[in-house]
């Protein structure tokens, strides 16, 4: 409803003596002229718009140039408590909050005065009860009388809305900031705790080993041998609850990547076999090796929880057993990846209480060394990496402990930006690389990204020790390097790197999956030459490596 219509309805006059009528007056009330059939005609309108005029849930209000209300719909009544009647019989700002007015009036005459005919504000109205209202206002000006016709709404719910979600957000704020505190704390408190039961274990251990070498009688050398084992013990202990710990508290660098599911469980079984063999245990892997499963793992901490299943299958069944490692599709885009074995099994009454720290479910009455951590330390591991674990056990027959994963497929999702990359064509050797990376199905892709650039000799390790030695023994003209390494950090290999003269001037590439803009610069700091993300960018990978290893000679296009 425009203003100039809403005054017209107002300003209707008798034709007669020009008294002021009243919307739907069919006589004057002044002369008792009758109203004009023109007169009339003009009405019938103005009687309908007065109609959603009263009905309207929003606020309609005119205002004269002295501050008063000339004309207010019901809504007002109804938001205020007040009568219409009270309500014109004083200024606007009789109702508007205190804090508001002196704003509303100054910044209203300014946008006016600015020549803005139609503007938006906000104030609150106190109803009769001292109720706040927040309301919307819309405004128009008619520059010739002065006069201000408002429409507003009633906006408090959302402003309350807001406020409390704001406060909400806050308090998530708070409440994150104290956790990352506390878990700092934590992370320093298990590192100090950790250094101070290593050292004294460290004089046990040391000691029963030198005492060892000492010409002991009998019952001395048994009496060693128990202190050694229950110190080995103790070492064990500690650092599983000081990893399940760190892992809790998310203070553990986990890498997680496509990791290829046929080469970790081949590791794995390589790796446990000679245990197997010693106690006449068959390993079996039913992953056919022309399997390209792939799932998104840490692949150090994957192979960790599948040597741990593979060790219990050899620990907690008979001579004669077999333990089978196996995977498949288990339901939508997850894969699960299995060890079954064919051991006495597991009763059912005990199978919820696996997976919690120290429960040995009896193991240790029969005599079987174990912390009963493995299993609570695969748990933290594989939900860390974003996937499940869980049990199914038949007793007499066997048990399988499994995990769930989700399966990716690398190939889908090719290194960007491949289409437009650079094919050099030359012969002769433009220098060494070495890249050091846990991750076979890593080494591999950057071996193949460096098809593109014939000459350059490759060379690759998987632990951050054998990295450092190949770089001294090799001097590579660069290297690429994983921060998150099985022995030690890649930080600490660039720290090593830097600090001998016969490497410190090799540039150092690092290629992490940890793409924090911390990170980054802590590494930068550490003297990396540049830092790239997993998943690799082809193009970006190959333009450093041309930059750093004096850039192609021949580049055709690709
Ligand atoms: P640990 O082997 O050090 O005791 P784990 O957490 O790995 O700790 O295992 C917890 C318990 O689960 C074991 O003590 C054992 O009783 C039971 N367990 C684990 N694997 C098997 C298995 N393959 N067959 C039967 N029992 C098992």
């Amino acid at each position: 409803m425009s203003g100039d219509r809403l005054s017209s309805l107002v300003g209707a006059r008798c034709s007669q003596c020009a008294a002021k009528l009243r919307v739907g007056d069919r006589f004057c009330s002044r002369c008792g002229a009758t109203v004009g059939s023109d007169q009339a005609v003009r009405v019938a309108p103005r009687i309908e718009l007065e109609r959603f005029f009263e009905l309207a849930v929003d606020v309609f209000v005119v205002t004269g140039p002295d501050g008063r209300f000339e004309l207010v719909n019901p809504a007002l009544s109804r938001l205020l408590g007040v009568d219409r009647e009270v309500i014109l019989s004083k200024p606007w700002s009789a109702f508007v909050h205190p804090d508001d007015r002196e704003r509303s009036a100054e910044e209203n005459a300014r946008e006016f005065a600015q020549g803005h005919r139609t503007i938006t504000f906000e104030n609150r109205y106190v109803d009769v009860h001292g109720g706040i209202h927040w309301m919307d206002w819309s405004a128009e000006l008619d520059p010739a009388t002065g006069v201000v016709y408002g429409i507003a709404r009633d906006v408090t719910d959302q402003k309350v809305a807001r406020v409390l979600l704001e406060e909400a957000r806050a308090a998530a704020d708070d409440a994150r900031e104290a956790a990352e505190a506390a878990n700092r704390a934590k992370s320093e408190f298990l590192s100090r705790m950790s250094h101070e039961l290593r050292t004294p274990l460290n004089a046990v251990l040391g000691f029963g080993q030198m005492l060892q070498l000492d010409a002991l009688d009998e019952r001395q050398g048994e009496y060693v041998e128990q202190i050694l084992r229950g110190g080995r013990h103790l070492l064990e202990l500690i650092d599983e609850v000081l990893d399940i710990s760190k892992i809790e508290i998310g203070a553990v660098a986990m890498s997680v990547e496509p990791v290829a599911v046929p080469e970790v469980a081949a590791e794995s079984v390589r790796l446990l076999e000679p245990l197997a063999t010693a106690r006449q245990i068959t390993l079996r892997s039913a992953i056919a090796d022309s399997a390209t499963w792939h799932v998104m793992a840490d692949h150090q901490r994957l192979r960790q929880v599948l040597v741990n299943y593979l060790s219990n299958a050899i620990k907690y069944t008979l001579p004669g057993s077999t333990a089978t490692i196996s995977a498949n599709q288990a339901h939508d885009g997850w894969l699960r990846i299995a060890v079954t074995d064919d051991g006495p099994g597991i009763p059912s009454t005990l199978l919820e209480r696996l997976f919690q720290p120290f429960e040995r479910i009896g193991a240790e009455q029969a005599g079987i060394e174990g912390t009963g951590l493995g299993l609570a330390h695969s748990k933290a591991l594989v939900e860390r990496m974003g996937g499940r674990i869980g049990v199914d056990s038949t007793v007499g027959s066997g048990s399988t402990f499994w995990l769930e994963l989700r399966e990716v497929d690398p190939a889908a999702e090719p290194p960007a930006a491949s289409e437009h990359v650079t094919v050099v064509d030359r012969t002769e050797t433009v220098g060494s690389l070495l890249y050091i990376e846990d991750n076979p199905s890593n080494l591999r892709l950057v071996e193949r990204a460096l098809d593109h650039r014939p000459g350059i000799e490759f060379l690759s390790a998987m632990l951050g020790r054998v990295g450092l030695d190949l770089a001294r023994e090799h001097r590579p003209d660069l290297i690429i390097l994983d921060l998150n390494l099985p022995d030690i950090g890649g930080d600490q290999v660039l720290a090593a790197l830097r600090a001998d003269p016969l490497t410190a001037a090799i540039p150092v590439v690092i290629l992490s999956a940890d793409a924090t803009g911390r990170q980054r610069d802590r590494l930068l700091a550490l003297g990396a030459r540049a830092y790239l993300t997993k998943p690799l960018d082809l193009r970006t990978f190959l333009s450093t490596v041309d930059d750093l290893l004096g850039g192609p000679e021949d580049p055709g296009s690709g």
